[in-house]
């Protein structure tokens, strides 16, 4: 269950209205690697996690509801830009003060009618709050979340998920000039880089992670480099030496690979150079690993019952709505120099 605190997470400020900048800001709302697909992706993850992965259950539970709160400063962001022009707009019977909207003069009626024309769904149709899409006015859609059941497949897709969260904060933050608004950005920028390395951890605290689920993959095909390309070729760790084997493996750097398509029959006939572990070997890890992870899975099943929760655990009371008096003046913190 869900209780919603009327505080922010973050104490969100503008300096002046910014319809512009507003409307930029949607992409965080209801883009593709915004704040709403961040908090559905972990949220939708979570449910196969419950039982068997109580532990990454409650991490991606606890971000997706911190997600849900930087939706909420995103959306308090994006009103608080647009303060002035749904009052404005409901007084429909007189002409609008558009300079007192645009900020003392630092913006024009006609940058706004620009604005209007260039998204009309977001500036007429909402009257100044956010709306579900991105930018561009594209609606937010269920096909930005990404899900697969397997936890060290979401968790890749939830550090490329954050890491593209992060890059639009930086470059959102090189269209403002308003401090105020580049300090939240700057927050929610900073918490996806945090993010990002809490399920970095997770994933490298798996026991087996790599590859993603249970086979390990063909050995003919493993350790291959194709050249793929003519002109210069380089070389590194991911075409030569040991790369990301085990000790003895190495990559198999194929330079011709027509000659190799032709020769081997369309791979039929490929060698497993580079891989150690014998076509058995790899059989019988994968048959392990194969009952390993389907164990786990069925022991996490409820014995008697189909309940999801077990309200005998005492749990942690309702959430304080108030912030006490004194928290708001003090307690050790370090202000970012000016
Ligand atoms: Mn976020
Ligand atoms: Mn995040």
């Amino acid at each position: 269950m869900f209780c919603h605190v009327k505080e922010l997470q973050f104490d969100a400020r503008v300096s002046e209205p910014d319809p512009r900048f507003a409307s930029i800001l949607l992409e965080q709302f209801g883009g593709a690697n915004g704040e709403l697909k961040a908090a559905m992706q972990y949220f939708v993850q979570a449910f196969s996690c419950r039982r068997p992965f109580p532990e990454t259950y409650d991490m991606l539970m606890d971000i997706a509801t911190e997600e849900m709160s930087h939706l909420e400063v995103v959306g308090a962001l994006i009103t608080m830009l647009l303060d002035g022009v749904n009052g404005e707009l409901k007084d429909a019977a007189n002409a609008v003060e558009w300079k007192s909207i645009m900020g003392g003069g630092k913006g024009m009626k006609e940058d706004f009618i620009h604005e209007a024309v260039m998204d009309p769904q977001f500036l007429v149709l909402t009257g100044g709050g956010p709306k579900l899409s991105d930018s561009q006015g594209t609606p937010w859609s269920g096909s930005y979340v990404t899900a697969n059941g397997d936890p060290t497949v979401d968790l890749r897709s939830n550090i490329a998920a954050e890491s593209r969260a992060k890059i639009v904060y930086e470059y959102l933050m090189q269209y403002t000039d308003d401090p105020d608004v580049k300090d939240t950005l700057g927050f929610l920028m900073t918490r996806e880089i945090s993010h990002m390395n809490m399920f970095r951890a997770a994933l490298d605290d798996m026991e087996e992670d790599f590859p993603p689920g249970v086979l390990k993959g063909d050995p003919r095909y493993t350790h291959k480099y194709f050249n793929m390309s003519n002109g210069e070729d380089v070389r590194g760790p991911w075409n030569e030496g040991q790369g990301p084997w085990a000790k003895g493996e190495q990559w198999d750097y194929v330079e011709d690979p027509v000659e190799q398509v032709t020769s081997t029959k369309g791979q039929k006939h490929s060698d497993t150079k580079g891989e150690s572990k014998s076509f058995k070997d790899i059989d019988d890890e994968n048959k392990k690993l194969s009952k390993k992870k389907s164990q786990q899975i069925k022991e996490s099943m409820p014995k008697n019952g189909k309940g999801w929760s077990d309200y005998s655990k005492p749990s942690r009371g309702p959430v304080k709505s108030s912030i006490p008096e004194q928290s708001k003046s003090g307690g050790p913190s370090e202000e970012r120099p000016s």
